[in-house]
């Protein structure tokens, strides 16, 4: 029987071919980082700041008494959580003794003691408790960064440090494609957050968009601006922020993101 030509042995051997070569490209792509595996693998290679990286290095070195055993990250703090969330959780920087220590946000100090059992509780985290990188939580339609990737002295980032990391926020923000809610945690996390619409041309100007804690904002760009102060201790231990005021915050944001 005459081969027809879709089974002649040339045209099986060039479909082989094209066989191969797609899973060889199946292969690369399985093998390709993600956009935000490089983006991360940038941050924590970064040393633009020279004041942020003596600083987390130098607190790296010296650590609290506390911790003397422990072998500090002293290195930028990557950006954590869920690549299709729809609810960004927007930070002011590490701190000196938690994620400069641990290496992951909010992990290891008080400030992630307060908010982790939180997103628990609503949904946007495994676990209640994150004690290091290797813990096991997982966020859930959630993802946490900061507007600022080093540690800073007294947790006073300068302008020019804001604006030297503010590219990376800028790449993250468009990788998070799915993104509904900003939960922007202290005037800080506020700020960059608008800074950032300004530089995309989504808003002229700040105007019109004050800081206060359970304010919400529908920005131009179909993403609703939550503000809440930071679960820093200094918030938290007065009073100034309390549980359940937080949770409320993130009840919002979860009923946003649902589109309820
Ligand atoms: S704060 Fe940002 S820009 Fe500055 S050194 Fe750290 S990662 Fe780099």
């Amino acid at each position: 029987m005459t081969p027809t030509p879709q089974s002649s042995p040339k045209m099986r051997l060039r479909q082989g071919r094209l066989y191969a070569s797609g899973l060889c490209a199946a292969a690369t792509m399985a093998k390709m980082p993600s956009a935000l595996t490089v983006l991360n693998h940038e941050v924590v290679n970064c040393a633009r700041c020279p004041r942020l990286v003596a600083y987390r290095e130098q607190v790296g070195r010296e650590k609290r008494r506390a911790y003397r055993d422990h072998e500090y990250w002293a290195r930028p703090v990557p950006g954590f959580g869920d690549p299709h969330a729809r609810v960004l959780v927007l930070g002011l920087a590490p701190g000196a003794h938690g994620s400069n220590r641990t290496g992951r946000p909010f992990t290891g100090d008080a400030s992630g003691k307060f908010m982790y059992p939180i997103l628990y509780k609503v949904g946007f985290a495994s676990q209640p408790n994150a004690d290091h990188r290797d813990d096991g939580l997982k966020l859930l339609d959630c993802y946490i960064t900061a507007a600022v990737r080093c540690a800073p002295p007294d947790n006073k980032p300068l302008p020019s440090e804001l604006a030297n990391c503010a590219p990376f926020l800028d790449r993250e923000l468009a990788i998070l494609k799915n993104l509904k809610v900003v939960v922007a945690l202290g005037k800080i996390g506020f700020d960059a957050y608008l800074n950032y619409l300004k530089r995309n041309s989504v808003i002229q100007n700040r105007a019109g968009y004050a800081f206060a804690h359970a304010a919400s904002y529908s920005m131009p760009n179909g993403v609703v601006l939550l503000a809440s102060y930071h679960p820093s201790n200094q918030n938290t231990a007065t009073g100034k922020l309390t549980a359940p005021m937080f949770e409320q915050v993130f009840r919002e944001a979860k009923k946003i993101a649902a589109g309820k």
